[in-house]
């Protein structure tokens, strides 16, 4: 049902249940996951001080990626991870245009949880515009 399955964390809590949710839903349809996990680019500027905190946010992202791997061969799903930079909406909505995945599964809100909104703007957006269902974990 679900063959190719993109799961998009930011290392929030909700990110996380996302992920583990689509441990076990690939596991019932014999899926294969990507996850990806966008440096956003905010920042932006050529100072030195930007090019540590880029470089120390990628290898952040690497041992959460890292994580990821081991939970999905614990459980025998096969797995790809893949570290972007830029906007995250953006990634993930390209990403699903360029492959063919058949779900996109996320976290409802992510690290910004301050405001009592339902839905962060990553997922808000990735739901607007990606071509493929997108399954929101709360
Ligand atoms: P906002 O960022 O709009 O202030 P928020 O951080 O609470 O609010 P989102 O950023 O929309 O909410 O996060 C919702 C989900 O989107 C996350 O649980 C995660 O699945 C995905 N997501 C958000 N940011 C990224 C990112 N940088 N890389 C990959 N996935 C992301
Ligand atoms: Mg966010």
């Amino acid at each position: 049902m679900f063959s190719r399955i993109l799961v998009a964390i930011d290392g929030s809590e909700s990110a996380k249940k996302a992920f583990e949710r689509s441990i076990y839903l690939a596991q019932k349809c014999n899926s294969k996951l990507d996850v990806v996990h966008v440096v956003s680019c905010e920042l932006g500027g050529d100072s030195a001080i930007i090019f540590d905190l880029m470089d120390e946010l990628k290898s952040k992202a690497e041992k959460m990626l890292e994580e990821c791997k081991i939970e999905a061969s614990k459980n025998n799903v096969p797995i790809e991870v893949m570290i972007k930079q830029g906007d995250p909406a953006q990634i993930i909505i390209e990403l699903s245009k360029n492959n063919s995945y058949d779900l996109i599964i996320m976290g409802t809100r992510g690290r910004n949880a301050l405001q009592e909104l339902l839905l962060g703007s990553v997922s808000l957006k990735v739901m607007h515009h990606a071509i493929c269902p997108v399954m929101v974990v709360r």
